[in-house]
């Protein structure tokens, strides 16, 4: 009665997947999809030498980021707009479009941001069901109402690795109901190379009603900084910037980003290295009868229904050996399976090793 009382909401918070943090020093962390080849040299060189003046406060509109982008990705300077991590685009999308009871939908085992964000602001939270773990069309048309405002799809999806080619995106935005719309997370694009696939800011870019995130979390290794960007109609983009904090991307994560833009040697280094160690990996693991999706972005989604032992037992077996996976049953719900990140090649040498003493006996 005396204390003050705060909104209900029921959802259940977002838990990252498990940190090294307090463990120990010689842990390692395949739970996050972060980079495997850490930091580009070149961003490591400019954050040490440039004299950044923490008392100023950064440029709220992150201009000279901004410009970067739409250098590198041929896009339009004014339909971007930068964020503490695409995370907080979500979250302004969110405050943006919905309203209490508005309708969202998301594909079952989708990343777990969209659902959060949309049930804050008063939204309900519609599932579409997926087949084989990958998101269908049909299901997402089927469960479209009047009161349908956002669909969220990644693509490819966190945490099942699965997509949609690019004739199936096209698809999905003609069937969808022109005023609803369509929010694609390009989050790990860069590590996909198979030819049936495109991603969403090269399709869509002229879109209305379609809306692109992007992250510097992942193939630039820049999680810690907090700094993504959305991509939208410049009508979109200027209803975010109304909501938007005025100085939410910092000057350590502009100067970063944009060091990490020129860097392309860094990139592809990193797409070869994903694609070299995600085949070995998953190659190594079918010996144990672990199975995993066609190798698309950063991690694997290891299932354990053909293998002797059970996901959570491994999970235990390798903690014990220093080694974290993501458990996919916290929070997505999916049980039998685990994320795998593909890390370094010291990271990958010493997961090989440690899968071959656990299945010894
Ligand atoms: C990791 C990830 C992101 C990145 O989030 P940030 O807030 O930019 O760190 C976005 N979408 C998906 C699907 C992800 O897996």
């Amino acid at each position: 009665m005396t204390n003050p009382k705060f909104k209900n909401i029921s959802i259940e918070a977002y838990r990252p997947g498990k940190s090294n943090g307090g463990i120990n020093k010689n842990t390692i962390k395949l739970s996050a999809n972060e980079s495997a080849l850490g930091v580009s040299p070149k961003v490591k060189k400019i954050i040490s030498n440039k004299k950044i003046n923490f008392y100023r406060y950064p440029d709220g509109n992150s201009t000279k980021l901004r410009k970067e982008i739409s250098k590198k990705f041929k896009c339009n300077i004014n339909k971007i707009i930068c964020g503490a991590g695409s995370d907080e685009i979500i979250q302004m999308l969110c405050q943006l479009f919905l309203n209490p009871r508005d309708e969202v939908i998301v594909p079952k085992y989708s990343f777990l941001i969209y659902r959060i964000y949309s049930k804050i602001v008063g939204a309900k939270v519609v599932f579409s069901k997926e087949k084989n773990f990958k998101v269908s069309i049909p299901e997402i048309l089927k469960n479209v109402t009047k009161k349908t405002k956002i669909v969220f799809i990644a693509n490819p999806n966190n945490p099942t690795g699965t997509y949609l080619t690019k004739y199936e995106l096209i698809k999905l935005r003609k069937k969808l109901r022109k005023n609803i719309l369509l929010v694609l997370d390009d989050a790990y694009f860069e590590y996909m190379k198979n030819s049936d696939y495109k991603s969403a800011l090269d399709l869509f870019k002229n879109k209305e009603n379609v809306f692109i995130l992007r992250t510097f979390s992942k193939i630039y290794g820049l999680a810690s900084l907090r700094v993504g960007w959305g991509y939208g109609s410049k009508k979109i983009i200027d209803g975010l910037k109304k909501i938007k904090p005025p100085f939410n991307v910092n000057e350590t994560a502009q100067v970063a980003a944009i060091e990490s833009l020129k860097d392309s040697k860094f990139i592809s280094r990193s797409v070869k290295h994903n694609i070299k160690y995600a085949n070995k990996l998953k190659n190594f693991l079918e010996d144990y009868r672990i199975t995993s999706n066609k190798v698309s972005a950063n991690f694997l989604l290891l299932n354990f229904a053909k293998c002797q032992i059970k996901a959570q037992n491994f999970y235990k077996k390798l903690l014990l050996k220093g080694i974290i996976l993501r458990s996919t049953e916290d929070g997505y719900k999916i049980k039998n399976m685990l994320r795998l990140t593909i890390g370094s090649r010291t990271d990958s040498l010493r997961f090989i090793k440690a899968v071959k003493e656990i299945f010894k006996r």
